[in-house]
């Protein structure tokens, strides 16, 4: 979730020690003003609790109250289709940058050879490579093709 990362860096922001230069306090503005209204009040309300509002999780473990996230809200998590909150603690979850999932729907692995180095010679192909955008340009002389 965006909103969580941004509020993440919010976080880190105004707890860190560089709060007061103006390009952190321009940052914390813009973050203030795109995050919505409730989740910014629950931020606020936890950092007055002198809490970090947003907590990482490593492992499946909230980092803000070590207890481990049921294993619905981890995948969740992962899915990253919801704001999500430690069930335990309140914290906004967010997912350690090391966790992320990067090929998130790929099934396992797609094993897909390296294209072999192209020089600029016109090939007479059919295939159509969809994966890239290569749009054989050809200036002048239309071929009645297709
Ligand atoms: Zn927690």
């Amino acid at each position: 979730m965006k909103v969580i990362q941004r509020l993440y860096e919010l976080q880190e922001l105004e707890l860190g020690g560089a709060k007061d230069s103006p390009e952190a306090k321009l940052r914390i503005e813009s973050i203030r003003k795109e995050t919505p209204e409730p989740i910014m009040g629950h931020y606020d309300r936890l950092l007055a609790r002198g809490k970090r509002a947003v907590a990482m999780v490593r492992h499946g473990v909230c980092t803000g109250c070590r207890i481990k996230l049921p294993s619905g809200s981890y995948a969740a998590l992962i899915r990253d289709d919801d704001i999500s909150m430690c069930e335990n603690c309140g914290r906004y979850l967010l997912l350690s940058p090391e966790e992320q999932p990067e090929p998130i729907q790929l099934p396992a692995q797609q094993v897909q050879p390296p294209p072999p180095p192209v020089e600029q010679k016109p090939k007479p192909t059919r295939r159509t490579a969809k994966r890239k955008k290569q749009v054989p340009k050809e200036p002048a002389s239309v071929r009645s093709e297709s």
